[in-house]
């Protein structure tokens, strides 16, 4: 709405000094200088800048990034309801760490903790329903599996100099298709890595080969529920059970970053989590199927005897005495009131039908995918992630491969990833389409039509070539 005495406003102070920023209300932001210059890159400009232009040039500019909807390369959320971001919102100048100041939003993290923890059949053992188990937020998995990682390390450390026994060679054993995390884990603790490689048919671990690998070394073992690659869901009561039967004294550590979220809901009878005796901790993102915008993982330990006490910092800050383990000190309180949210929002019914829906759409657009001629990688019917992983049949006379698919499939906007499997699958190809709750199946019906279209334009450009190159 235009107010008259703005207009007069305007009127006057384009007169008097037609170039006089802030003092004639607000200039068209096109028409100032700054659309003309370019924007501060190397060094801070001298004077400030309109509140309204740097919005404007910042958010022309981000409008070159890809569209989070369309991207179905990531697991993380791109979807939270209007209530939630609000809350969100409210909570970004509050410092997650200063509990004494915000102790809500503490007690908030404490009653995640406890809403995941029992998800993830955390053992009782006092009889009154309180779980042993500890546990704490953290940015992400990343966090969490240093954190997971650390502990491990020091608990292997703490039993090998009671025993007076050399501690300075650690080693842990994993997957090769392990998340980047869990090498950047291993090297900045210093943790040698012993990797159970996949094979051309075979992208989980191996659980015998995992139980051969442990020697004296090994602070523990990881197993993957849903690897990035596949979505496969890794056996760990295998692992546990092999564990067992030899008599081995190795603790698991379960990377649920995706899955810890989806397999209670979907695969509930499972078993994968603390009703493992072997399984000591176990990390989740939040911010994947626990639905709630990048910066928010778990990590919880099934009793605090496998968390060190030497890692743990009691902190008197402002006046209060707190415990915290984490890398960082202060960040953003409003993940962790996401989080809670989606958990009192959703109740496990809500998770489900979301789990469930996306489940059924990955069936759906798997055997979509298999009738176009795409060989499936991943397991469907809930046995793994709502993803899809495959790749083409061999063909020689085909010159078009994965990555040119999803080349094609970009134009459309698609961010659809083309990769080659972790090493020692003799650099399979392959494509993968991540589902998240937004993914309805009218967009998959979209997708799928798109995925037609590509491959057809292929192959008339294979013919096209074949054709020029064989007159
Ligand atoms: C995503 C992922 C991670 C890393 O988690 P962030 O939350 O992104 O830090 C680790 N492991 C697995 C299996 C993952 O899928």
């Amino acid at each position: 709405m235009v107010h008259l005495s703005q207009v007069k406003k305007g009127k006057q102070a384009q007169t008097q000094n037609p170039d006089a920023e802030g003092e004639s209300g607000s200039p068209y932001v096109y028409g100032t200088h700054y659309a003309a210059e370019e924007l501060p890159e190397h060094v801070m400009a001298d004077r400030e800048m309109p509140a309204d232009v740097a919005y404007r040039m910042i958010k022309d500019e981000l409008s070159l990034d890809g569209n989070p909807l369309l991207n179905l390369a990531s697991f993380v959320t791109t979807y939270m309801e209007d209530e939630a971001q609000s809350l969100m919102t409210d909570a970004m100048s509050k410092n997650f760490i200063d509990f004494e100041e915000y102790p809500q939003t503490a007690h908030i993290q404490n009653r995640c903790i406890n809403m995941i923890a029992n998800l993830f059949h955390a053992p009782t053992t006092d009889g009154d329903g309180d779980q042993d188990c500890v546990g704490t937020s953290t940015i992400g998995s990343s966090e969490a599996i240093m954190l997971a990682t650390l502990a491990m390390k020091k608990r292997w450390q703490n039993k090998r100099k009671a025993q007076k026994k050399d501690y300075s060679r650690p080693n842990i054993i994993m997957n090769s298709a392990v998340q980047v995390c869990w090498e950047k884990a291993a090297r900045y603790f210093e943790v040698e890595e012993k990797y159970v490689y996949c094979t051309e048919t075979r992208y989980v671990i191996d659980p015998r080969e995992a139980v051969d690998l442990v020697d004296e070394n090994t602070i523990g073992i990881c197993a993957i529920l849903g690897t990035t690659y596949t979505g496969q869901y890794e056996d760990v009561k295998a692992i546990n059970d092999l564990l067992k039967e030899r008599n081995i004294d190795c603790p698991i550590h379960v990377d649920a970053a995706s899955g810890g979220f989806v397999a209670p809901f979907v695969r509930p009878e499972l078993e994968w989590d603390f009703r493992l005796e072997k399984v000591v901790s176990i990390n989740v993102s939040g911010h994947k199927y626990g639905l709630v915008y990048p910066g928010v993982g778990w990590v919880f330990w099934r009793a605090p005897e496998y968390l060190p006490e030497e890692l743990i910092f009691n902190v008197n800050y402002l006046g209060a005495n707190q415990a915290t383990f984490t890398l960082n000190f202060s960040k953003g309180a409003s993940h962790v009131i996401g989080q809670y949210y989606q958990l009192i929002r959703l109740g496990k019914h809500g998770y489900q039908s979301i789990m469930r829906n996306q489940t059924q759409i990955a069936d759906y657009l798997a055997g979509e995918l298999e009738k176009l001629g795409f060989i499936l990688m991943s397991e469907g019917n809930g046995r793994g992630l709502p993803l899809v992983a495959f790749r083409l049949k061999p063909n020689k006379d085909r010159m078009f491969d994965e990555f040119a698919i999803a080349h094609i499939l970009r134009q459309r906007g698609w961010v659809i990833p083309a990769y080659t499997m972790a090493p020692h699958s003799n650099k399979l190809k392959m494509m993968r389409v991540v589902l998240r709750e937004d993914f309805s199946m009218h967009r998959c019906n979209i997708l799928i039509d798109d995925f037609k279209a590509a491959l057809k334009s292929l192959e008339e450009m294979d013919q096209g070539m074949i054709e020029k190159y064989t007159q």
